[in-house]
């Protein structure tokens, strides 16, 4: 039996913990902060959107516990709001196969319960720097899969894939019941408005503890009128602050949410994240070496939904090279290799599409115009989401847009 150890239990931990244990002939050792109890009782922690290619990873491993009861999104509406009240674009990006959101609160505690059933071993603690360097000593080889906690600080920043050194979002989200649907015969659809200078709104219908609701994301420049949440108010007030928003920008949105109440007392995220890319393996003490993934390493604005999907596409794609490793050691420059694979295969991908979607280029305002107008548009945006290395062939250069749309004519 081979020992390894993952540090924390989100998507990225618990996906290559368990997919490990399946695949037999490892000694697994989780180190979660929290208990599934303290999981299920505390906030929210994503809207952890998860796209179909992500999806299939899932249900492939038998993780998907909750496809029966979770909204399924084929299709998601987007809007360009360029003034309060008004709609100039407006268009419908299908999908090839549905969205689900499952409240992390309910899946991850799920899968930790999981990991004990499947005959892994499950340590609550925060570790400390000390302690990484002790249960690395213990195992041959160790994940750290933090998220965007203190201790991945251990991997450098790489300045050359790391674009932004700020916030480019202040976000707030919530989860609410009784929201109406614009469109009852239609199913469950995503929403996202787009108030230039201002921010995005996100809606998506999910599954949290309490069954079936839908949550609202804001994303809000810097100092615009959506960024009012710093004070972190309880679920009441900020719901009555968003209807208000709602009200004066989106009234249409405001009618659904009339009679809209927050799922419970966790129902509030708030937060801004820095998107950032760190270098993956990080050298301890006595030349003992970690390597990172998820959040630990790649942080996305969660503006594309690309963090929980990198996650997820991140523990297969380690899952194979480890099993793909035998008994070699895993070495710091295997580490490397492993991640550079992913990073050119998948993740650089969706840090430059998430990056655009923050900065939106002249070329990219150009192909959502079109989206508006050209069907195959839409649905190929739609493909971007969920394949983010679809970006490359399409939107990465204003001379890939621009040919691309002038084969449509
Ligand atoms: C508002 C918001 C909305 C989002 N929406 C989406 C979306 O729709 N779709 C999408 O794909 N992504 C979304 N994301 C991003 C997504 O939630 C993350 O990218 C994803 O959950 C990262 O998974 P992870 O496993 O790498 O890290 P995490 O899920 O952060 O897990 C890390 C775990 O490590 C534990 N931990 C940390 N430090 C220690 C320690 N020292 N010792 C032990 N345990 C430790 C933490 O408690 C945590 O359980 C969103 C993010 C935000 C902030």
């Amino acid at each position: 039996m081979r020992r390894i150890a993952v540090v924390g239990a989100g998507q990225a931990g618990l996906q290559l913990a368990l997919g490990l244990l399946a695949a037999g002939g490892y000694e697994v050792t989780v180190v979660a902060a929290r208990t599934p109890g303290e999981l299920r009782a505390g906030p929210v922690l994503s809207t952890q959107a998860m796209w179909g290619a992500a999806l299939r990873l899932e249900r492939a491993a038998g993780l998907d516990r909750w496809a029966g009861e979770a909204p399924q999104v084929w299709s998601v509406d987007a809007a360009l709001v360029p003034e309060p009240g008004f709609r100039a674009l407006e268009f419908t990006m299908t999908l090839d196969e549905p969205a689900q959101s499952v409240d992390q609160r309910l899946k991850l505690s799920s899968w930790l319960e999981l990991v004990e059933e499947r005959g892994g071993r499950v340590e609550y603690r925060e570790l400390d720097r000390a302690g990484l360097r002790e249960l690395a000593r213990a195992n041959e080889l160790t994940v750290v899969a933090a998220g965007r906690g203190e201790l991945s600080g251990v991997f450098e920043r790489d300045a050359a894939r790391s674009r932004f050194d700020a916030p480019q979002r202040r976000l707030t989200a919530l989860y609410a019941h009784g929201v109406g649907a614009p469109d009852l015969a239609a199913g469950p659809r995503a929403r996202m408005h787009a108030v230039p200078g201002v921010g995005e709104l996100y809606l998506q219908p999910a599954l949290t503890l309490s069954g079936p609701c839908d949550i609202l994301l804001w994303e809000a420049f810097p100092g615009s009128p959506f960024d009012c949440f710093d004070d972190r108010p309880e679920p009441a007030e900020q719901l009555r602050r968003m209807r208000e928003l709602m009200g004066a920008y989106l009234p249409w949105e405001a009618a659904l949410w009339a009679d809209a109440e927050p799922t419970d007392a966790g129902a509030s995220l708030y937060g801004a994240v820095t998107p950032v890319v760190r270098r993956p393996v990080a050298e301890l003490a006595d030349g003992v070496a970690v390597l990172g993934i998820g959040d630990a390493l790649v942080v996305n604005d969660p503006i594309t939904g690309q963090g929980a999907n990198g996650a997820a596409r991140a523990a297969d794609a380690y899952l194979r090279a480890i099993v793909g490793r035998g008994g070699e050691p895993f070495t710091a420059a295997w580490m490397a290799d492993t991640f550079e694979d992913f990073w050119r295969q998948h993740a650089r991908h969706g840090v430059e599409f998430t990056a655009a979607m923050l900065t939106m280029p002249e070329h990219l305002q150009a192909v959502f115009a079109a989206a508006a107008t050209h069907e195959p548009v839409a649905r190929r945006l739609a493909a971007t989401y969920v394949e983010p290395s679809e970006f490359a062939d399409w939107l990465a250069t204003p001379e890939l847009a621009a040919a691309y749309l002038a084969s449509l004519s």
